[in-house]
């Protein structure tokens, strides 16, 4: 057992970082790991901080997995480790400047400080700036480790200083088998699941243990086959909208009441007063916050459901192409091969790029329904 355990399929990063913890000679202080969305850079992050820390067992060090400074480092309460998550839509510059307060400091017990950023794009040009002065002249027992879609997604002044280290998407099977050992799932449930979820660790694992996950995902890939007209096709796209919205509550609403009830309870007001106006301002902030937070969950998810749809009719060209690889959705394959019969490849083609042209809508801030009537009015059938 090792802290690598987790990172599947990433051999070559794997390799890459596992020398750097235990050769100072190939160790840098700053790195950026990319890999598209559910390719485990924050796992492949914890995993690299753990490695650092560790202090060994058993002859092995590197990140043996079985010492404090690892199991501290894999929990996320290590002391000498920060990790920044967000699910906002933006790291903001106060937080950022904390951050640089905090790395500026000597590591209490570990062998390094690290401070890991998941999303190291969610950033303003004025707030890496900030950051980049840290990152240029570290002290020497500081780790930076930001996290990122690709290379692209952070200025170039970032990257010239950064380490780069590449993570690809994980071959279907190697999510299975992670999913059977970790989590007890059954094989071909496993494999179903990381095939359907494109090999996202995180979203195999939902599809895997929890049913109304799968539903929710198996009602998405219906609607292509049930917009017939553009009254069906607006009807669906107030559907997903709704679903979103849903989803984003359900997923976001009991954490945003007790961080209400923690700054209440910081502000020194009792449940049921009502807020003196000099602290409404700090009620204000938080509200604003929760709120963001909610709508970037909604468009994650509206665009998960995007995703969704493409595979599907990824695996319409497949049949219609004669193509020999694996379906994503093989357990939908009645509906894939009726559509594949129902079209032409170039119909295929124009579908999903209405998709594509609704996902890069839905991220320039259009207001989703917008994005999502002009796709699903483009999948009803051409005649
Ligand atoms: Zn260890």
């Amino acid at each position: 057992m090792s802290v690598w355990d987790d990172v599947v399929g990433q051999p070559d990063a794997v390799a890459v970082l596992r020398r750097a913890a235990t050769d100072p000679a190939a160790m840098t202080h700053a790195w950026l790991l990319t890999g598209p969305p559910g390719s485990g850079r924050s796992v492949a992050a914890r995993a690299f901080a753990a490695a650092l820390q560790c202090t060994g067992s058993d002859g092995e060090t590197g990140g043996c997995g079985r010492c404090r400074a690892c199991t501290t480092t894999l929990a996320g309460t290590h002391p000498d480790l920060t990790v920044v998550a967000t699910d906002k839509v933006v790291i903001t510059i106060d937080e950022v400047r904390d951050l640089i307060m905090t790395a500026s400091r000597t590591p209490s017990s570990g062998r390094y400080r690290v401070i890991v950023v998941e999303d190291a794009d969610r950033m303003a040009e004025r707030t890496t700036n900030v950051l980049l002065k840290a990152i240029e002249e570290p002290p020497p027992h500081t780790v930076w480790v930001l996290c990122a879609p690709s290379a692209q997604d952070v200025l170039p002044t970032i990257r010239s200083r950064c380490r780069g280290v590449v993570l690809r998407v994980p071959p279907a099977q190697d999510v299975a088998d992670l999913l059977v050992r970790r989590d007890g799932i059954d094989p071909a449930v496993a494999l179903t699941a990381a095939r359907a979820a494109q090999s996202h660790v995180g979203l195999a694992r939902r599809l895997a243990r929890d049913a109304d996950a799968r539903e929710r995902r198996d009602a998405v890939l219906e609607i292509a086959r049930r917009i017939r007209g553009v009254g069906d096709a607006v009807l669906a796209a107030g559907e997903l909208v709704d679903v979103a919205k849903a989803e984003a509550v359900a997923a976001t609403a009991e954490r945003d009441a007790v961080e209400k009830a923690e700054l209440m309870r910081a502000l020194g007001v009792q449940e049921g007063d009502t807020l003196p106006p000099r602290l409404r301002s700090q009620l204000k902030q938080l509200e604003d916050d929760q709120k963001r937070r909610a709508t970037r969950r909604q468009r994650d998810v509206l665009d998960r459901s995007m995703v969704d749809l493409l595979s599907l009719y990824r695996d319409v060209l497949v049949v219609q192409l004669g193509a020999a690889v694996d379906l994503v959705n093989a357990e939908h394959d009645g509906a894939v091969r009726a559509l594949a019969a129902d079209s032409t490849p170039e119909q295929t083609i124009r579908r999903m790029d209405a998709i594509g042209v609704a996902r890069e809508r839905l991220e320039g801030n259009v207001a989703p329904l917008l994005a999502l009537e002009a796709m699903t009015v483009a999948l009803r059938p051409q005649g």
